[in-house]
């Protein structure tokens, strides 16, 4: 399936039923699975067998549509999260321990933000933040003797800036360590990080995949490229014996394609339980399904808003990647060729007060914590999701405080266009 064009795969990758089985993917709904003796569940508690035994390890459903966003990303594994959030705290939390370090670019999403600077070195893993515009050096500069990752989002929300994936992937590479990028965004359809050099690939499935504002959760991928052998003195997780699992080692046993994505599951699902369930995995299912109808409508629509936005007079700034005149256009011509998704952000010139009134003077968009829907909807990140960040860091993130996250929906652009032009109108 891997060698079908993306557009064959969001609808028919990884399920393929046989006679007389069911059209869509069956939802087995069920918390536990029966064997006949003891040694069949000894041998999957060991890893010695791969099957079901409890859904909070593994679900077919849920497998089933992870193995679609795996061969949707051109990765070799995947897995499904119960959020987002869960999907970048175990990508991470399975690379670093108490006392190592990670490098993550600083204009990333506000969640993300939190659970890296705050939660994170609660539990003894460092981190430093480089700004998205930070030169080879700097960037190489913030790594130290203990750095086990580094981590970007290919489009971020919702500062907007591209990730230079390849420079991110070459600086990592070059300590040793694996990139792990959040591409929920962009989504598959718009890029793949795998094909620029990433080696993780995490979503909030939440946003387009899901697309219809039905279900949280989240994904990550391994694209099954890093060599975690040759690195075994930095990932003792993967490189030495879980005496949890009697001793297997990860790297060893299910090799390049298949460690990360099996000690991910093993423990960290085993241990915190972030599942997603199979019916939320069903619902995800039929967003993909569309994904690659839905993406360059999103695209065509975050176009014309962003074009439109442009034009104002009370409007400061607009940040955009399919603008010409925006600061990472170069970058988007590269990394997002066919277009980056429905997100426009702009800065109003009252600052918070006059992103206020044109919000509240809105008829179409919805003033919502949401993204990456069929429904337009917007939001001021300042007053929300990145309540808990200082005007300092708002500022380092690139999210000043009159900035409003427009994401653009599948409905009419003039209908959108409208709806704002009568907004801003208010603001005078
Ligand atoms: C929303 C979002 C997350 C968090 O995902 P949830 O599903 O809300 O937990 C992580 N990264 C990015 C880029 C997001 O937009």
């Amino acid at each position: 399936m891997s060698e079908r064009h993306i557009e064959t795969v969001c609808v028919r990758g990884a399920y393929q039923p046989k006679n007389g089985e069911p059209r869509q993917i069956p939802i087995i709904q069920s918390t536990t699975f029966q064997y006949e003796t003891s040694r069949d569940m000894a041998n999957l508690f060991d890893l010695e067998a791969s099957g079901y035994f409890y859904s909070r390890l593994q679900n077919p459903t849920c497998d089933t549509v992870a193995a679609k966003i795996a061969a949707l990303e051109g990765g070799s594994a995947g897995m499904l999260t119960s959020s987002g959030q869960a999907a970048n705290f175990f990508a991470m939390f399975n690379l670093a321990n108490c006392g190592d370090h990670f490098v993550s670019g600083a204009s990333i999403y506000g969640g993300t933000f939190n659970l890296f600077n705050v939660t994170m070195r609660k539990m003894g893993i460092d981190v430093t933040f480089v700004r998205p515009d930070c030169t080879e050096e700097e960037l190489h500069a913030a790594f130290r003797p203990n750095t086990k990752a580094l981590f970007g989002e290919t489009l971020a929300n919702p500062a907007l800036t591209v990730l230079d994936i390849e420079q991110y992937a070459r600086v990592a590479h070059a300590h040793g360590v694996p990139l792990v990028v959040d591409n929920t965004f962009p989504t598959p359809v718009m890029c793949r990080p795998i094909a620029w050099g990433a080696d993780i690939v995490t979503h909030s499935t939440t946003k387009y995949m899901d697309g219809h504002g039905v279900a949280v959760g989240g994904a990550i991928v391994d694209a099954g490229k890093f060599d975690w052998m040759a690195h075994a003195d930095k990932f003792p997780g993967l490189c030495t014996p879980d005496e949890s699992y009697h001793g297997i080692t990860y790297a060893e046993k299910f090799g390049q394609g298949g460690a990360f994505i099996t000690k991910c599951t093993a423990q960290l699902m085993r241990d915190f339980g972030s599942t997603p369930s199979p019916q939320s995995a069903f619902y995800l299912n039929l967003g993909l399904e569309s994904l690659h109808v839905r993406m360059p409508r999103h695209c065509e629509n975050g176009q014309a808003v962003a074009e439109f936005l442009s034009t104002r007079p009370e409007v400061e700034t607009v940040h955009y990647c399919g603008l010409p005149s925006d600061p990472y256009y170069k970058l988007a011509q590269k990394y997002l060729p066919n277009g980056s998704c429905g997100v426009v952000s702009f800065v109003m010139k009252g600052g918070r007060p006059a992103a206020e009134t044109f919000m509240r003077n809105l008829k179409l968009a919805a003033i919502e914590t949401h993204v990456a829907d069929a429904v337009t909807c917007c939001l001021n990140p300042a007053t929300s999701t990145h309540r808990q960040l200082t005007d300092a860091e708002l500022d380092a993130a690139g999210i000043p405080a009159g900035l409003v996250r427009m994401s653009c929906g599948l409905e009419s652009k003039e209908d959108l266009i409208a709806d704002m032009a009568q907004a801003l109108d208010a603001v005078k």
